[in-house]
């Protein structure tokens, strides 16, 4: 924080809060499976409808293309039911101040403010914390690290919105799922960068949340700590060769939870492959069964992996 102002601190807080609550509310996407699945999703800036202090910030996800390339990948691989539509404006419901997604998972709006504020987060940042060095000196600057955190972001508004859409079914809380599908879609897609300065983001809040209250608590998002962990915990999981020194080895994410993050990655990745085959697209089909069969092999072969390890790793505890 630059000034530690009152209004700042105040501003801040509130923006934490609304994160906690992001995507809170009540499903009642009715889910017709039977109807055509040609939906669609669309990326719209409303330009008239954003304000002069936030145009860096939009400028910098538009030129970045982070939300059309998520769009772009579902398009091409799951057939929706209904057309989704996401909305950079700041024409938004009532009390939204960041990235929701609507009930019927046919809506995202993201507010400019909450993109102009993820960047200031970030622009302080890169001036106060040591930058980790599996993140490239090229990325680790306020705009860069805005664009990568946002595609995360999103990818978890995706999540709602595939959920909603296509009523998945959950054997969790939604919002762990969301998150899940944000570092599905960004460690399979995209490569290390959505899951890294994501991370990076939300430690920061966690600093600024300060103390646990009851409502963090009792959040149905994890605490926010507990998701930076998780976030990297996905990441090193798949590909420990690639990522056990930079992360674990340098102290980011704990040794007590790296030997679970391999089949912990390898669950995610079958559960979310196997979630989205029913609802493939024909285009899509044949790759995607191919790579579901390989998830499952993988899980297979890692929960092996894991079952070998697992005395050693009780007596270490
Ligand atoms: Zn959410």
């Amino acid at each position: 924080m630059e000034s530690g102002g009152a209004y700042s601190a105040r501003s801040r807080t509130a923006f934490v809060g609304a994160l906690l609550v992001a995507g809170f509310a009540v499903v009642s996407c009715g889910g017709d499976g039977n109807a055509a699945a040609s939906g669609k999703v669309t990326v719209v800036y409303e330009d008239s409808a954003i304000k002069p202090k936030d145009r860096h910030a939009v400028t910098v996800i538009r030129s970045s293309g982070v939300l059309e390339q998520v769009a772009d990948w579902v398009n091409k691989s799951v057939a929706l039911p209904h057309d989704m539509v996401v909305k950079v404006t700041d024409k938004v419901p009532p009390g939204v101040t960041d990235a929701v997604t609507q009930p019927d998972g046919r809506t995202i709006f993201v507010p400019p403010v909450f993109l102009t504020q993820i960047e200031g987060v970030l622009s302080d940042v890169v001036k106060t914390v040591k930058r980790p060095a599996v993140l490239p000196e090229a990325q680790f600057n306020a705009d860069d690290l805005t664009a990568l955190s946002t595609q995360f972001i999103f990818g978890h508004e995706m999540g709602h919105a595939l959920q909603r859409q296509l009523l998945l079914a959950n054997l969790g809380l939604e919002e762990v799922a969301a998150d899940g599908f944000a570092s599905f879609y960004t460690v399979n897609e995209v490569g290390p960068g959505p899951s890294l300065a994501a991370a990076i983001l939300f430690d920061e809040l966690a600093r600024e949340e300060g103390k646990l209250t009851l409502e963090g608590f009792s959040s149905d998002h994890p605490v926010t700590q507990q998701r930076v962990f998780t976030f990297l915990c996905y990441l090193e999981g798949s590909d420990p060769k690639r990522y056990y020194g930079p992360l674990v080895g340098a102290g980011y994410l704990p040794k007590t939870r790296a030997p679970l993050c391999p089949q912990a990655w390898a669950m995610l990745d079958y559960g979310w492959w196997t979630q989205l085959q029913a609802h493939f697209t024909e285009a899509f089909k044949d790759q995607g069964d191919k790579t579901q069969a390989n998830a499952r092999d993988h899980l297979i072969a890692e929960t092996k992996a894991f079952e070998k390890q697992i005395d050693d790793l009780r007596r270490g505890q």
